[in-house]
């Protein structure tokens, strides 16, 4: 192996000139900041696509772009024209999430408050792992989790920490809970789940080390949800096989169907047999948010909750968060390290963030949550939220209107899932849905998702953007009318 030398390293620093690249004090860094900021926002504004849900170009052409274009030129083009030859491109093909007929994946649009926080955010650098390196951050962080635990209904001793996502929230809620038991218990510890729970739980204890079946799957319902029955024989079946019940995740909100399992069902459970309680509400826990919130009833009696507020509550990624009913429970993270959390406290009464975070340097993502509840308020993000609720809805309707299409179930919360019904047999669906959703999105016509439910290949809709209305709902399942049919007399092979 050899790595490429430096070239002309004599000569480099002799020509080195001082130009304007870090932001810090002076009136040349100031205007050259605010002059990057306004190229940046042009940017956005100018080359957002709006008929399209993207720019168009395929795999093909944005690869062939990327890889004629030097990567760490001998001399450096300057920020205006790296936004032109960067910038540009990485608006006009991004696939455009404020797009109404952007519908595939938990992936929301994105509030002004928010992104108006994010240039706070990027330009102070806060680093949560010290108090030294964010000073108001960390009590900013402090505050809104102080709130926030009681907002959930979690008791005085809750405590909580913002994470990249409801990936991270779960394993670090699983760690935690394996933490509370010892090393014998942990070898033949269980962690039940429901079959439509997320993949990261499975992926959280693969990594946490538990076996394959250490994580059981518990039977749902017509809706998706967890049986509460099944769960108690799950628990009792391993118990009888000598197995350590260890804790239960439930789903506030599945990935799929939305459905929220028996909160306060299932706690009575957890509770009885002395097991740890994580609800998984990335997705649903944003109906905390909104007049709703009496759905996710229960869940204030959870050891653990994963929130995720770059789903329903208009966030950019990433910005999650994970609460704990009694927040001494985060010590198994409380490792020391001289630098950052000494023994002996020297900045006095001050959070310790790096104590209850996988994370080391982390950003402080809790500013731009307060900067939207703040600017939206209660009315505000209610109004938003239901929307998204009441198009799902309507969404349902039309898609019940069509006998070409079936819907799987009544949305409960922002999906819907429905199945295109060919005349040639459901492998011949199977086909074609996975056709006319790769289609619509090689033009650009609308993102739509696709999974698999009851075995068969299912359209998904994810209405996230309020404005995703019934109008614009009916000219997609338009869309994907005449697709299918176009389709239904080709060699279809996705
Ligand atoms: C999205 C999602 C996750 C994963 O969260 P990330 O923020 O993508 O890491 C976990 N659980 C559920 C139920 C989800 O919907």
């Amino acid at each position: 192996m050899n790595i490429p030398l430096w070239k002309n390293n004599q000569t480099l620093v002799a020509e080195r000139k001082p130009v304007s690249v870090l932001l810090g004090p002076g009136v040349q860094a100031q205007a050259a900041y605010r002059q990057a900021m306004q190229a940046a926002v042009d940017i956005v504004i100018e080359n957002s696509c709006i008929e399209k849900v993207h720019g168009g170009a395929d795999v093909e052409a944005l690869r062939d772009m990327l890889s004629s274009m030097d990567v760490f030129p001998e001399m450096g083009t300057g920020v205006s024209k790296a936004l032109v030859d960067i910038g540009v491109p990485a608006v006009r093909h991004a696939l455009d999430v404020g797009n109404a007929n952007t519908m595939a994946h938990l992936h929301c649009p994105v509030a002004l408050p928010a992104l108006a926080a994010e240039v706070l955010i990027s330009a102070t650098n806060q680093s949560l792992d010290s108090w030294d390196q964010s000073p108001f951050a960390t009590l900013v962080e402090e505050r809104v989790l102080a709130w926030l635990t009681a907002f959930a209904g979690l008791p005085e001793t809750a405590s909580g920490s913002f994470t990249s996502g409801g990936s991270q929230s779960n394993m670090t809620a699983l760690y935690l809970a394996s933490e509370q038991h010892s090393q014998a218990a942990r070898r033949k510890g269980v962690i039940f789940t429901s079959a439509q729970a997320h993949f990261s739980i499975r992926k959280s204890a693969a990594v946490l080390g538990f076996s394959s079946e250490a994580v059981v799957t518990v039977a749902t319902d017509q809706e998706g949800r967890m049986s509460a029955s099944a769960l108690r024989q799950a628990i009792d079946h391993a118990e009888a096989q000598g197995l350590f019940p260890l804790a239960v995740v439930a789903t506030a909100g599945t990935t799929d169907l939305g459905a929220i399992d028996p909160l306060n069902e299932i706690a009575d459970l957890t509770l009885s047999r002395g097991l740890w309680l994580h609800v998984d509400a990335a997705y649903g826990g944003g109906l905390l948010f909104s007049r709703h919130r009496h759905l996710l009833l229960g869940i204030e009696r959870a050891d653990s909750i994963a929130l995720d507020f770059h789903k329903m509550l208009f966030q950019p990624i990433s910005c999650g968060a994970l609460l704990l009913r009694d927040g001494v429970r985060f010590a198994p993270l409380a490792m020391k390290a001289d630098y950052l959390n000494p023994e002996v406290s020297v900045f006095g009464n001050v959070p310790n963030y790096v104590e209850s975070s996988l994370q080391t340097t982390r950003r402080s993502d809790a500013l731009k949550v307060l900067m939207t509840l703040r600017s939206i308020g209660r009315d505000g993000l209610d109004a938003l939220i239901c929307k998204t609720l009441e198009n799902a809805v309507a969404a349902a309707a039309s898609v019940q209107s069509r006998d070409y299409l079936q819907l799987a179930q009544q949305p409960s919360l922002s999906t819907v899932l429905f199945r295109y019904v060919s005349k040639q047999g459901p492998k011949r669906s199977d086909d074609i849905t996975l056709a006319v959703r790769a289609e619509l999105f090689r033009s650009g016509t609308a993102a739509l998702a696709t999974t698999v439910h009851e075995g068969r290949v299912h359209f998904k809709l994810t209405l996230l953007n309020p404005n995703s209305t019934p109008d614009v709902i009916d000219r997609v399942l338009d869309a994907v009318a005449t697709m299918a049919r176009e389709l239904e007399n080709e060699d279809v092979r996705p």
